[in-house]
């Protein structure tokens, strides 16, 4: 394997606490990493409700100055409006503290005023929680942008096994996907001397490993099944990091999950269509795609089209333009990708339609 001869710069959250309870000192991990006394906390209008008043107390307890916003998506026209709310000067760090839309936005918001990102996520259903990336929508394409990664990640056990255990099951389907995106990007080092990192593509590996070798566990939805995913996720997220790019994480079965996001009329969630599309993609790779299956059945998962609640015509359909959403992450959908008929045997064959 060649060492890449460009500049390779990794930057890595200094501070990652899990545990129950842990929000009770946020106040001082925030002091121990000397961000400065503002904080700005971005968060959903649920959790504001739940634990809005909590938080800020917490904060303003161990004296800092907070002040919130509430987002309501991640379109961008949206977070522009957003964003002219956001005084830069007035705030020393922001606080993501919810769900995939809190935790992007606040992404979004520390990366346009230069801001440290401290995430705090309450629902563990994608690895965006620990990585530079963000899903931010009504861009040209559908796919991740590069932002800033968290300098801090605290995670509660005790907030988030509250979340619906749907939630915990996608980031399970989420970290299958690690299998097939990093046989993805092996495939497009061999045949676009593509840079390749083993030791970012051992960590991504490693997670996915981690939920399939726990799957009995995860079911049980206590706080030690959050702990175990969790982990995995920040693993996925601190692999990407390392690789400088999201190709450890994201392969076809994440452009599979993108296609649908533009072509079913009620997609599912990122995480569930992930492990359905990994489920697919690991048979192209002429892997063993039926463990995928088990292990997603395991935790409760969906690994059909019914589960997931679209029907085979729009399976068929994200399969045969999955491949036109990032051309230049080339992966086992080639670049011509799959035909109809091709891609109606694949779904078949794999049972996600009958
Ligand atoms: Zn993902």
């Amino acid at each position: 394997m060649k060492t890449p001869l460009y500049t390779h710069v990794i930057k890595l959250p200094r501070k990652i606490v899990i545990g129950k309870g842990v929000r009770k000192n946020i106040p001082q991990y925030l002091k121990a990493l000397e961000l400065g006394k503002n904080v700005l906390i971005v968060t959903g209008p649920n959790l504001i409700k739940l634990y809005g008043k909590e938080i800020i107390q917490i904060l303003e307890d161990g004296r800092f100055n907070v002040n919130y916003i509430v987002t309501k998506s991640t379109n961008i026209n949206y977070l522009k409006t957003l964003m002219e709310n956001v005084a830069s000067e007035k705030y020393d760090v922001i606080l993501g503290f919810g769900g995939g839309k809190s935790i992007d936005t606040a992404k979004y918001v520390a990366t346009n005023i230069s801001k440290p990102f401290v995430s705090v996520p309450t629902a563990v259903s994608h690895d965006g929680i620990a990585s530079p990336f963000a899903s931010i929508k009504g861009l040209e394409r559908p796919i991740s942008i590069k932002v800033e990664g968290p300098i801090a990640i605290i995670a509660d056990t005790e907030i988030i096994v509250k979340a619906p255990y749907r939630l915990l099951a996608a980031g399970v389907g989420d970290l299958v996907a690690k299998f097939t995106a990093v046989l993805d990007w092996k495939l497009a080092h061999k045949l676009k001397n593509e840079y390749y990192g083993d030791y970012a593509a051992s960590l991504a590996l490693l997670s996915a490993k981690h939920v399939i070798n726990y799957a009995s566990i995860i079911r049980r939805g206590t706080e030690e099944s959050v702990r175990i995913v969790i982990e995995a996720l920040i693993s996925s997220g601190i692999a990407m990091h390392i690789a400088g790019s999201s190709r450890p994480a994201s392969g076809s079965e994440h452009l599979f999950s993108h296609a649908l996001d533009i072509v079913a009329p009620k997609p599912a969630l990122h995480g569930e269509q992930c492990g359905v599309g990994t489920i697919m993609m690991a048979y192209l790779h002429g892997k063993n795609w039926r463990k995928i299956k088990k292990t997603l059945r395991e935790v409760g998962a969906p690994t059909t089209a019914k589960e997931l609640g679209i029907d085979d015509y729009h399976i068929i359909k994200a399969l045969t333009i999955a491949h036109k959403i990032r051309p230049e992450r080339y992966t086992i959908l080639g670049e011509t990708g799959l035909t109809w008929k091709a891609a109606e045997n694949l779904a078949k064959k794999t049972g996600v339609i009958s």
